[in-house]
């Protein structure tokens, strides 16, 4: 078991509390019954008191002249409730002369308080609980006698506690069952309930551990419906989106190692070929035309990676300045026109008079503008054609670069940008472009937005905002996050 269990902590908050709750209730109640059981009697005896009380007073005024010792003892000796009670007459020393059992119920040695205390008292009773010489408890009640004589000073009555101490405690120790039954509930249930989250969190662990190991396809089965329930969603969820970005890692890696192996295999080829024939001016011109190309290739993709990299770490600075964008642009769509002639695409570029100029970076807009402008002769057939527009439209100047080339799923629209992603493998890329080209437009504070029918062709709407005035303070280097 842990060292902070849940199972321990279930103990201390609920079991415990409930435990001193219901040793409250129990010892309360059990306090209770003895007041109302031990008050009833009293009351009873003191009632009983008064009652025998005033038919002494009767038998002294009703039978004058006759002896009022015989009435007494005759009365005494005949008392109704003699069973369950007994009744003394005591005698102005203090001694028990007569009872109603025919035998002191105390010996000499019992004392009698409750006869002292009704002696000094107003109304001339007294009260007693106590026991016995014989170890048996009691409670007396003593009335003084008003009547003048020189044989009785007062009456006691007196009850054995027993049976109501039996009473008192028999149902004690239901209230106990009661409450060791409702104990006994409160922990079969809190165990059962603790179980049933302490194992499923277990079995959450052990399956969390595993996909951290590496075991990607490990998954937890539902067990219920609950937080619990969420909680194993939750970890099948990331266990799918690390499997998802460890697959996308690895076609990275290889799309990677493939874009690189092309531009080098072609280097490798021709500076070969050079270097074993007698090359003919041309032929060696040719060679070496490839050779830069290639190399430019190389350094460009080599580019993208570390500007990827930097993105991932937050090391991608702008150099923000005033600039004209439709230089930029017209730089971007010149160096890919004899490309797209060579793949027999048709390149249109409506170049407005003039606009605004902005601040940005003219290098990474450029970045960004070569980069939407290879997708879209990339993911054209010869014989479509690339039609390229800028315009300025409220506060905001939009680059369009529309397509008819092979278009995009729409269920692989949201993923676009996505770093690693790439929708198609057919053809050659690292699947980082778009999401380098959307960070660089985002710290420019504008967007990229692609509309696309499969098919048909690909828009890619490039909007940046105008802004006049003071150099905006650039969001450099945000992190480049899965869903960028
Ligand atoms: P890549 O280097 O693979 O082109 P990008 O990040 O530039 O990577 O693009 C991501 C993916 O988006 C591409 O793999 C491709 O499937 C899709 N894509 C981008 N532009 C276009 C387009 N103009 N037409 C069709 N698909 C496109």
């Amino acid at each position: 078991m842990a060292r902070k269990s849940i199972a321990q902590r279930w103990f201390l908050n609920s079991f415990l509390v409930v435990l001193a709750i219901l040793t409250a209730i129990v010892t309360a109640s059990g306090l209770l019954l003895h007041n109302f059981y031990y008050s009833a009697v009293r009351q009873s005896l003191k009632a009983r008191a008064s009652t025998v009380s005033s038919i002494l007073l009767r038998y002294s005024s009703g039978t004058v002249g006759s002896n009022f010792y015989t009435e007494m003892r005759s009365y005494i000796e005949s008392f109704p409730d003699k069973d369950y009670m007994e009744l003394m007459a005591i005698d102005p020393y203090g001694n028990v002369s007569i009872t109603s059992s025919g035998f002191s119920y105390t010996s000499k040695q019992d004392r009698m308080p409750d006869y002292q205390d009704a002696l000094t008292s107003a109304d001339g009773m007294g009260y007693y609980v106590g026991r016995l010489s014989n170890g048996q408890k009691i409670m007396a009640v003593t009335q003084i006698v008003s009547v003048v004589n020189s044989e009785f000073s007062a009456m006691r009555f007196v009850v054995s506690l027993e049976t109501v101490d039996k009473v008192i405690t028999n149902l004690v120790m239901g209230i106990c069952g009661a409450a060791l039954a409702v104990l006994a509930l409160v922990l079969v249930f809190g165990l059962l309930f603790v179980r049933s989250i302490v194992r499923p969190v277990r079995e959450i662990g052990a399956a969390a551990r595993q996909i951290a190991r590496g075991d990607l396809k490990s998954r937890i089965v539902k067990i219920s419906d609950d937080e619990i329930g969420e909680l194993c969603e939750t970890i099948n969820f990331m266990a799918d989106e690390l499997e998802n970005s460890e697959r996308l890692k690895n076609e990275f890696i290889s799309s990677v190692s493939h874009e690189l192996r092309t531009p080098l295999t072609a280097i490798k080829g021709w500076a070969e070929t050079l270097m074993s024939m007698e090359s003919d001016p041309a032929t060696l011109q040719k060679g070496m035309r490839v050779i830069t190309a290639e190399t430019e290739r190389l350094s460009g993709m080599v580019e993208e990676l570390l500007d990827f990299s930097r993105i991932q770490d937050g090391r991608l600075k702008m150099n923000f300045q005033k600039m004209d964008i439709l230089a930029e642009l017209g730089e971007a769509v010149l160096i890919y026109t004899e490309k797209a002639r060579q793949e027999d695409i048709e390149v249109t570029y409506r170049e407005p008079e003039m606009l605004p100029f902005i601040y940005g970076d003219k290098n990474r807009l450029r970045q960004v503008f070569i980069n939407v402008i290879d997708n879209a002769i990339k993911y054209s057939d010869p014989g479509g054609s690339v039609k390229i527009d800028a315009f300025q439209r409220g506060e905001d100047i939009l680059i369009t670069v529309a397509d008819s080339g092979i278009g995009i799923q729409p269920e692989d629209l949201p993923k676009i940008k996505t770093k690693f992603f790439k929708a198609n493998y057919s053809r050659r890329g690292s699947g980082i472009g778009l999401a380098v080209a959307d960070e660089i437009i985002q710290m420019h504070h504008g967007s990229i937005d692609i509309e696309s029918t499969p098919g048909v062709g690909t828009t890619v709407i490039i909007t940046i905002p105008v802004r006049t005035g003071e150099e905006p303070a650039p969001e450099e280097g945000r992190l480049l996050t899965q869903g960028s």
